[in-house]
């Protein structure tokens, strides 16, 4: 399990190690290629989310450096969810081989998810995981605010369940 936090805006995120295993999963089956998808859970209060499960686009493209995700298609995964109590919480990809920091694309990615309509959330969250051919060996955790990504900092010390 993986908690990340801003002291400042007081938001918590925990990742369950499940996600984190799935997460690890799909990022070296996509090597060296980019991946991702959508990150799954609850609020349990304002100030705490909780990431439970990871969901699969109904389409991707990924390249060594490019990352893109199709939401055609998926209401009803999505309504679904929401009947069993879980909401969209935010996007994740890889960054193969490279830094875990947001790219300039990303930050324009998150900021057209913020205005798009299927996004309920004030502060849809982005991670960032960079995998090498046997593991992830980092992961970074940012929230959207005022169009800006703002970074949480990991609790767990090397940041690696
Ligand atoms: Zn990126």
């Amino acid at each position: 399990m993986l908690t990340y936090e801003d002291i400042q805006n007081d938001l918590i995120v925990t990742i369950n190690d499940n996600v984190l295993n799935e997460l690890e999963r799909v990022s070296l089956e996509s090597y060296p290629n980019e991946t991702g998808g959508f990150l799954v859970g609850k609020y349990l209060s304002n100030t705490q989310a909780l990431v439970e499960c990871l969901v699969h686009p109904t389409g991707k493209k990924c390249g060594p450096c490019s990352f893109e995700r199709s939401t055609k298609g998926m209401k009803d995964i999505w309504d679904n969810l929401y009947d069993s109590g879980l909401i969209y919480l935010g996007e994740w990809h890889t960054h193969p081989n490279g830094s875990c920091n947001y790219s300039n694309t990303d930050l324009e990615a998150m900021r057209s998810i913020v205005s798009s309509e299927y996004v309920h959330i004030a502060h849809p969250l982005l991670l960032i995981a960079s995998p090498n051919k046997y593991k992830i060996q980092n992961i970074n955790v940012y929230y959207c605010d005022s169009n800006q990504l703002v970074k949480l900092i990991c609790k767990n010390g090397t940041c690696r369940a």
